[in-house]
């Protein structure tokens, strides 16, 4: 019976001590505390970098949509958070912990809400698989564990420890794979049914989003879309797949919009244009 205290009194006065000696150790399997540390840090430097709509409207909508796919998954347990970033830009991304970003430039391009809602759900596919967690667990460098333990310390006040925090985020922000687009594809195409919503706005704003590339020569809007997403005409193909191995009495079930999706629209339109940045 004494047993459990004494593992109480160590952990209470050598925490710091035993977390930076364990992780960069083991470089490392990232605990779902850490795991919404990292993402924590990284959305607070997103926050410093990157404008965000901050309109009640359409956040409250993304918000909404965003936490009645996410859940519906394996992990409905995390905290999710849904941003809407003010850029026209077409481009999405999802931090570690639940921490989903959708840019402006989707939501002016989504004609319904199963498009977005595709969108939104390949980017919840990838927290859930633990995409770039799995990605800092195999890069068994010190780096990443040294800047682990500034994460959850806040001990870190050095330069080198400074450079070790920008390699983990990089790290944070690392491109996946195309296993990894793929996993996330046919996750996120499951879990838009889950909800209720049709899975085709994945084919269509894929198709979209390819014709408009094509067309700009990849030089436009969607350039940092295909950067981060390669392979486009593959996973539509893979799309089209899954969607003829879906009953079309399930597909015709599903519904592909709804009034709050356009009425995010008409919002949308009412404000002031998107920044139109060259870059993310
Ligand atoms: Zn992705």
């Amino acid at each position: 019976m004494t047993t459990p205290l004494h593992f109480a009194r160590v952990s209470r006065f050598v925490p710091l001590l035993s977390l930076s000696f364990t992780l960069s150790l083991a470089a490392c399997a990232v605990s779902q505390q850490q795991e919404v540390a990292l993402g924590q840090q990284a959305a607070d430097q997103v926050k410093t970098q990157m404008a965000m709509l901050n309109d009640g409207v359409v956040t409250a909508y993304v918000s909404a949509l965003g936490n009645s796919i996410a859940r519906k998954t394996s992990r409905s347990d995390l905290s999710w958070q849904f941003t809407v970033v003010n850029t026209d830009v077409v481009n999405a991304f999802a931090l570690p912990g639940g921490f989903i970003y959708v840019n402006r430039g989707i939501l002016s391009r989504a004609e319904n809400e199963s498009e977005l809602a595709a969108v939104i759900a390949h980017e919840i596919e990838h927290v859930v698989r633990r995409h770039s967690v799995k990605q800092m667990e195999q890069a068994q460098g010190a780096n990443i564990g040294v800047s682990l333990a500034c994460v959850l310390t806040n001990v870190c006040n050095n330069q080198a420890a400074q450079a070790a925090i920008q390699v983990g985020g990089t790290a944070v922000f690392a491109k996946f794979s195309r296993t990894d687009e793929k996993q996330a594809d046919d996750g996120g195409f499951q879990n838009v049914i889950r909800v209720g919503i049709s899975p085709r706005g994945m084919l269509t704003f894929f198709q979209k989003l390819l014709a408009e590339e094509q067309q700009s020569g990849g030089s436009g809007a969607t350039a940092s879309w295909f950067a981060d997403h390669p392979g486009t005409q593959d996973r539509i193909d893979d799309v089209r797949q899954m969607l003829a191995n879906t009953p079309s009495a399930t597909l015709n079930a599903l519904r592909s919009d709804s009034p709050d999706y356009q009425n995010m629209k008409r919002r949308l339109a009412q404000l002031p244009a998107a920044p139109k940045a060259a870059t993310r």
